[in-house]
């Protein structure tokens, strides 16, 4: 009988994570200002990446947000990632890049001062636009860098997303990814030419984008939501430490989406609430004149479930109102939303009091 001894190894320092003319070491965290060109008022200008480079070899992952200026939920979801205690231990390099359009997070902003949108931007040019100069820093510093990456959104200006995961789900890993994020619902969207998603696959770069919220507002459950979303990613690529808690939430995927349309202008009377079933012919709302004189119904085109909404009950006629995700197992996608909400509920990943 022979007996295995196990030997303690020495592990060898993992060679630091340089970026940006800055050395990170095993096992420490710096911010590094990425050098972007100045203001217009003679200041200096800065893309700002928190690196966390742990202690051993794992994957490199890159977590960003505010692609679109005003959506402001996953700025805070980066900051309770970065509290977030496991990350002592981390495996592998974490990328955070809270605030990717700088221009347009100062101005409220979904696009930049050029009025392009820097999703459709991608990869960029070291000598295009603005948008486009950013693209290419962006994705030459950090995305080209990393082997995963999740993208955080939230729902247009006065518009409300249900949280939700888009992702390429042709290839395998991702799509696994994408149900482990947590959420309920898992759209396989196109994509577009010039988005981040594109630039990334291309590269074979594993992304996840997620959605959640209303531009400008924070929103606790889509924040949380968001929060435990990437730890659940980050647990499953083993970067993280232990056994993921237990995610109950079995999300439903779906291939197609369609937005129903105001069909009159006036004011908008919602009766649908968000990660509802509706079937084909239900009233989701009443537009009517402030009169009173018309109205008319919106109703659903096709059997689904409501992912995303208008919050402005001011509407032209042919505004898109509603978000329905196509599906036609009802009894799943409610058991997807019912297990999602309670889960989200219990979800005590930090110490803090909620935003309400
Ligand atoms: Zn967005």
């Amino acid at each position: 009988l022979t007996k295995t001894v196990k030997r303690r190894r020495r592990i060898p320092k993992r060679p630091p994570f340089e970026i940006g003319g800055a050395s990170v070491s095993a096992g420490e965290r710096t911010i590094v200002e990425l050098p972007f060109g100045a203001l217009s008022t003679h200041s200096p200008m800065a893309l700002p990446v928190q690196v966390v480079h742990g202690r051993r070899d794992g994957p490199t992952l890159f977590v960003s947000a505010a692609i679109h200026g005003d959506e402001v939920n996953g700025v805070e979801i980066i900051r309770r990632l970065l509290s977030v205690p496991s990350l002592r231990n981390l495996r592998g390099t974490l990328l955070a890049v809270p605030i990717v359009n700088l221009h347009g997070f100062i101005a409220h902003e979904r696009y930049l001062p050029d009025r392009r949108d820097l999703n459709r931007s991608f990869p960029g040019s070291e000598s295009g636009s603005l948008a486009s100069r950013l693209a290419h820093l962006f994705m030459n510093e950090v995305v080209a860098r990393c082997s995963h990456g999740i993208d955080l959104h939230t729902g247009a200006y006065h518009r409300f997303n249900l949280p939700q995961v888009r992702a390429h789900l042709d290839d395998a890993e991702t799509e696994t990814l994408a149900r482990r994020f947590g959420a309920p619902v898992v759209l396989a969207s196109r994509l577009r030419d010039g988005s981040l998603r594109q630039a990334a696959m291309e590269r074979g770069i594993k992304l996840l984008l997620y959605e959640a919220g209303e531009a400008l507002r924070f929103d606790e459950t889509a924040i949380r939501a968001g929060l435990r979303g990437i730890i659940n990613v980050m647990h499953a690529i083993d970067m993280l430490p232990g056994r993921a808690a237990r995610v109950r939430t079995e999300p439903v995927v779906v291939g197609s989406s369609r937005w129903t349309r105001a069909p009159a202008s006036g004011l908008l009377r919602i009766t649908a609430r968000i990660g509802h079933y509706f079937s084909a012919g239900d009233v989701l709302g009443m537009v009517s004149d402030p009169f009173g004189e018309t109205e008319r119904e919106v109703t659903v085109q096709e059997d689904g479930i409501l992912i995303g909404r208008t919050n402005l009950p001011v509407v032209n006629q042919g505004d898109a109102l509603f978000h329905i995700a196509k599906i036609a197992d009802q009894d799943a996608a409610e058991e997807a939303v019912e297990q999602f909400r309670e889960e989200v509920e219990k979800i005590e990943l930090l110490d803090e009091p909620p935003i309400v």
